[in-house]
Order: C-alpha cells, then sequence, then structure tokens
C-alpha cells in the first residue's frame, strides 16, 4: 500500500506552522490512541501513521528532506542517509522520545505488541551444558552422566514462593491481573496507560509470608546429574536437546530445554571428516618397492592389507566402510581413507650405503654423494 503524505495524514497544509501540526497530531493521538480503542486494528494502525508523520514533520530538518525528497528520504532506499533510519524506529522509542521518556517506562512498546501478552505464560530459558567427549566416544556412543548447577521450581513451596501453609492473597491493587492502569498528564491531556502492577510486580498475587528456602522466588539453583545418551556417529559441533530440562518457565509456562553441546577431542592417529576418517600410514622405502602386507590402523582395529610393489609416495586408497556411523541412521557408514607416506632414512649405516649404491649401478645411475657442493665447502671453511 502506498504510504499517505504525511501532510494528509495529519490534515495541515505545506506550509503550515509547528504549532498547528502539533494541534493537529494532539487531535488524532487523542481519538486514536490504542488505550482510547482497545482491540481496535484500525485505530492502531492510524495512530502509528499520524505518530510517524508528526515525527518527520515537527523535525526541522526531516521536514525539509521530506519536503524535497518524500518518503524516499525516509525508507532507506533513497538518496537520504544522514537523517537516520526511521523505518527502523521502534515507535516505543519514538515515544519515549516526545514524552522526553518522562514516567512511561517502556509500557508503550507493550501497548502496540498487545499488553495481555504480559501476564501470560513465559517458557523457561534454554540451557546449553559444553560436554567433550572421546574420539571413539563419538564414533561408537557413548552413556554419560553430567552434573550441572541449574534454577529449578523450588520443592519446599511448589514453587509458589509461599511458605508452606501460609495464604497468598490476590493483589488489592489489581485484583489479580498483574496490570495497573496509570494517568498521566501529557501535552495531549491526561493520557491512561497499562503498566505492571506496582504493588504485585506484576505477580497478581501477595505473599505474606514467603517460603524460607527460595525467600519467595519460588525457584532454587539446584545440582543436578543426568544421564545423557550420545549416539554413535555424533559429530563435533552437534547437540543433544533434553526437552524441559532448562530452566523453569513462569506463570505455569513451559520449561526451557538442556541443550547439550558437543566437541571431540582430536584423536592421535584418526582425522574425522563429516564421517569418514582419514589416516596417514608410514611405509618404508622397501616396502614402497616390493610391497608388503601391513597393518592398517581402522577404529574397528587393524586390518590387513596388501600393499602392491611399485607403491608411490602419497599414494591414496579408500577402504569402503570403515569410517563413522551416520548418526541418523547407523546402517550407513562412511570410508577410512589411507594415505601412504614413504619414509626415506635419515640415518643409514656404511652397509646399507653400500648397498645402496649398488642397486643405484644396477639400475645405471651411479650418484657421487662424496662430491662437495658449495654449502659443504663453507662449514668446512668454518670449523
Ligand atoms: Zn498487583
Ligand atoms: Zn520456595
Amino acid at each position: 500500500m502506498a504510504k499517505r503524505d504525511y501532510y494528509e495524514v495529519l490534515g495541515v497544509s505545506k506550509n503550515s506552522s509547528d504549532a498547528d501540526i502539533k494541534k493537529a497530531y494532539r487531535k488524532l493521538a487523542k481519538k486514536y490512541h490504542p488505550d482510547a480503542n482497545p482491540n481496535n486494528k484500525e485505530a492502531e494502525e492510524k495512530f502509528k501513521e499520524a505518530t510517524e508523520a508528526y515525527e518527520v514533520l515537527s523535525d526541522g530538518q526531516k521536514r525539509q528532506t521530506y519536503d524535497q525528497f518524500g518518503h524516499s528520504a525516509f525508507d532507506g532506499s533513497g538518496g537520504f542517509s544522514g537523517g537516520g533510519n526511521f523505518s527502523g524506529m521502534d515507535m516505543g522509542d519514538i515515544f519515549e522520545s516526545f514524552f522526553g521518556g518522562s514516567g512511561f517506562g517502556g509500557s508503550f512498546s507493550d501497548i502496540f505488541g498487545g499488553s495481555s501478552r504480559r501476564n501470560g505464560p513465559v517458557r523457561g530459558a534454554d540451557l546449553q551444558y559444553n560436554l567433550t567427549i572421546d574420539f571413539e566416544e563419538a564414533v561408537f556412543g557413548c552413556s554419560k552422566e553430567i552434573s550441572f548447577q541449574a534454577d529449578d521450581k523450588c520443592d519446599n513451596c511448589n514453587g509458589s514462593g509461599a511458605k508452606p501453609g501460609s495464604s497468598v492473597d490476590t493483589c488489592p491493587t489489581c485484583g489479580g491481573s498483574g496490570q495497573e492502569r496509570i494517568t498521566q498528564k501529557t501535552i495531549f491531556g491526561s493520557m491512561a496507560s497499562v503498566i505492571d502492577c506496582r504493588t504485585c510486580h506484576g505477580k497478581g498475587k501477595i505473599i505474606k509470608e514467603p517460603c524460607p528456602v527460595c525467600r519467595g522466588r519460588g525457584i532454587v539453583r539446584k545440582n543436578k546429574t543426568i544421564t545423557v545418551d550420545i549416539p554413535k556417529g555424533i559429530n563435533q559441533g552437534q547437540s543433544i536437546r533434553k526437552a524441559g530440562m532448562g530452566a523453569p518457565g513462569e506463570r505455569g509456562g513451559a520449561n526451557g530445554d538442556l541443550l547439550i553441546a558437543i566437541n571431540v577431542r582430536p584423536h592421535k592417529t584418526f582425522v574425522r571428516q563429516n564421517n569418514d576418517i582419514y589416516v596417514e600410514v608410514p611405509i618404508s622405502i622397501v616396502q614402497a618397492t616390493l610391497g608388503d602386507e601391513i597393518k592398517i590402523p581402522t577404529i574397528d582395529g587393524e586390518e590387513i592389507y596388501t600393499l602392491k610393489a611399485g607403491t608411490q609416495p602419497e599414494t591414496v586408497i579408500t577402504l569402503k566402510n570403515r569410517g563413522v556411523f551416520n548418526v541418523r541412521n547407523p546402517k550407513v557408514r562412511g570410508d577410512q581413507i589411507v594415505k601412504f607416506k614413504v619414509i626415506i632414512p635419515t640415518k643409514i649405516t656404511e652397509a646399507q650405503k653400500e648397498l645402496l649404491m649398488q642397486f643405484a649401478g644396477t639400475s645405471g645411475n651411479t650418484p657421487n654423494p662424496k662430491k662437495e657442493n658449495l654449502f659443504d665447502k663453507m662449514k668446512k671453511h668454518f670449523e
């Protein structure tokens, strides 16, 4: 829907004075204020529209910009960037600045959001527990006992906050609603507003004798120990949700959930990527050249593998279905990816050297390891 012209909204002419604009807005605000029109969407819209128009036209600089660029100056898409982003402004903020923040607290945002929600049930917060497990525990699954401290309903008063046997009275100020209507003198005259009841702090009840265990909060901090079943295949960064084990809800609201965030310790041999496992297996130059029967570590134990003669460095093979179980479907497994690392010896005996020289000779390519290079010559010079 196209936005109406701000002057049209307030019913004033383009060259009307600040005083005229204020007068026009005051009239509209009184007429359409949500308190005077409960559950009237149309009035609420009109009220917001008028407030938005007033916010712009009552500010000399904003009004000038609006006259020049129209609505595009304020929706963030036009050529105007210096005046702040009006569309992102909360109506509560606007009213705060309008009344100089006096006395109204946050009550306006509640008017726009529907004040009935204020006293309804509130779901408890979710809690997170960080659990570190071993690589194998993640691969094969495990059962872990965890202990932590968390808020919970006070058992002594069953969450009421009142000493057992003592009476809980309905708040005489708000009659149990937890809300209070106050009348505020403003530039528009008297305006009514709904705030949290100041007598009972929005609870609707007055506790005469608070529960000595929770001191009237109805909530206590408890040590909890629970057992968590960790499914096989779980991976770093995944979490397990324990419904209803988080912070307690308020006013009959559901408890939050407990989220157990999994951190997996790295393994000295295996590296996991998704459900595949990567492993490097060292082989000697002789094994690489002649082939061998070798043992390859897998998460199921050592596996015998026949290494082909002439295996090149960095050769990669795949052992099918030797990876990690799919956490959602344990019948499906990843693979193990093996990379062969050919180890070149750094220290050899004279006899070994002789044999290698013989080998080189038979392959028609005799190296001359005694030949000094520039570096060796310089080394000698300083010795
Ligand atoms: Zn009250
Ligand atoms: Zn208690």
